[in-house]
């Protein structure tokens, strides 16, 4: 038996409905936020994810899916999706047609991670972008988009949203040297990993999951206290609108994210309802990050929704939603029936019936147990008797009544079963 490459995993027909769910409505909401759809390949050079992420996240660190292909080129599986969304806007001057490009993406996503429950090595985000100006009510819509969409789903009281800013390339800096200094001080209680990133990325390790090292970060300096007059005005009118809208959230001045790219506003809904993974979504505004990859000086703010980690918070909550129904089940009895059902079963479905049929030779009462098994409101009963009379039965599987109806009138079959099952 070959299964499945560990981290990679099926999802099955039974978690579908809540999938399609979180699909369809964050669909919807994209949409009507100004959203168009823009689908990125799997693959890019592994250039730009090093280029945007940064040597020292820990994506590029340890989580890459790397390799040469046949003509020997690095390429890595995209890892996240907003450097290619940026490459792609990039790549293709829509910013010419569009100033404000606003663009959203659903797929997998590919990470060489321990896996876990809520951990995969392949996972799926929900990616909304907006390129092309910095505003904080972009920032607000942004955020509010992704407030609305948990509302939407019924989970939001399930998450907290928290936010801060990072500052920009004036203030970050100044920032980093204080955290620096005292990081020098405590370096002897933190746990290995932040050693490391002490040195190469010290803001990483205020991002550490260690509740020693937390512990001792109680005491570290805040980037409030740093950020520039520009980037306190901003903080201050993105959290005014989002006041104004009514949107709760908490500031969290320790929150950092783990990618290079983000300036100023960081946000990031987390749960306490998912064991050891906190995060369900998370975001911010990124405006070097298209300088680093084309040489635009395009601003951008966006975010990226776990999927996984959504589905399971609505199973939480004791969401679950049945699976597209069947309306009708067709039994079939004999050769020239099921000549006969074929047609019948396929202008059926034309018409938007969603329809199983039989493909055996079995019984009529083991035909009606696969119409119960399927929970077909409705069986259609086709036998020799019933073809040459020229008619059919329609039979109601709840109550066990039947009808008999002529074969030939379809509109008024089709009719008949949208009244009876309501679709
Ligand atoms: P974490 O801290 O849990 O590793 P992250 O900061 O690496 O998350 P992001 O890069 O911000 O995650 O991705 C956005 C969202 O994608 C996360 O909030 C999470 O819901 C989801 N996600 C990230 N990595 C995985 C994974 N390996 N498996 C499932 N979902 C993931
Ligand atoms: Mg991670």
């Amino acid at each position: 038996m070959i299964k499945a490459v560990k981290g990679f995993r099926d999802i099955l027909p039974q978690e579908m409905p809540l999938w399609r769910k979180v699909e369809e409505e964050a669909r919807r909401l994209f949409e009507a936020f100004g959203y168009s759809e823009l689908r990125i390949p799997v693959l890019e050079k592994t250039e730009l994810f090093k280029r945007s992420l940064g040597d020292t996240s820990d994506i590029v660190e340890k989580e890459m899916y790397t390799f040469r292909d046949k003509g020997g080129e690095s390429v890595t599986m995209r890892p996240e999706a907003t450097a290619s969304m940026a490459r792609a806007y990039l790549e293709h001057a829509l910013y010419h047609s569009d100033p404000v490009g606003k663009y959203f993406f659903f797929g997998p996503m590919f990470r060489h991670e321990r896996p876990q429950a809520g951990r995969l090595r392949q996972f799926h985000q929900l990616n909304v972008e907006a390129f092309g100006y910095v505003s904080p009510s972009l920032d607000t819509e942004v955020i509010s988009l992704l407030d609305t969409l948990y509302e939407r789903l019924g989970i939001r009281h399930l998450t907290t949203l928290e936010i801060n800013s990072l500052g920009c390339r004036e203030c970050r800096p100044r920032f980093r040297e204080s955290l620096v200094e005292f990081l020098e001080r405590v370096k002897d209680l933190l746990c290995p990993d932040c050693q490391r990133r002490r040195e190469r990325n010290p803001l990483r390790v205020l991002d550490c999951k260690e509740e020693s090292c937390q512990e001792v970060l109680r005491d570290a300096p805040h980037i409030s206290r740093h950020l520039c007059q520009d980037c306190r005005q901003y903080q201050k009118e993105t959290l005014a609108y989002l006041d104004a809208l009514g949107v709760e959230y908490l500031t969290n001045p320790r929150l950092v994210r783990g990618l290079d790219y983000y300036t100023r506003t960081v946000f990031e809904l987390t749960t306490t309802h998912l064991g050891a993974q906190n995060a369900v979504a998370a975001g911010g505004r990124y405006d070097d990050l298209l300088k680093q990859i084309g040489d635009k000086d395009i601003p951008g703010v966006g975010f990226a929704v776990g999927v996984e980690r959504t589905v399971l918070l609505l199973e939480k909550k004791g969401d679950w939603t049945r699976g597209t129904p069947f309306h009708c089940y067709l039994a079939l009895l004999g050769e020239e029936a099921i000549k006969e059902g074929f047609k019948l079963a396929l202008a059926l479905r034309k018409k938007g019936v969603r329809l199983e049929m039989n493909h055996q030779p079995k019984s009529l009462k083991a035909q009606l147990r696969r119409a119960d098994k399927i929970k077909a409101p409705l069986a259609i009963i086709l036998g020799e008797d019933e073809l040459a009379r020229g008619t059919l039965i329609v039979r109601n599987m709840k109550e066990g009544s039947q009808e008999e109806r002529p074969l030939g009138d379809l509109e008024g079959l089709a009719r008949y079963i949208k009244k009876e099952v309501e679709f």
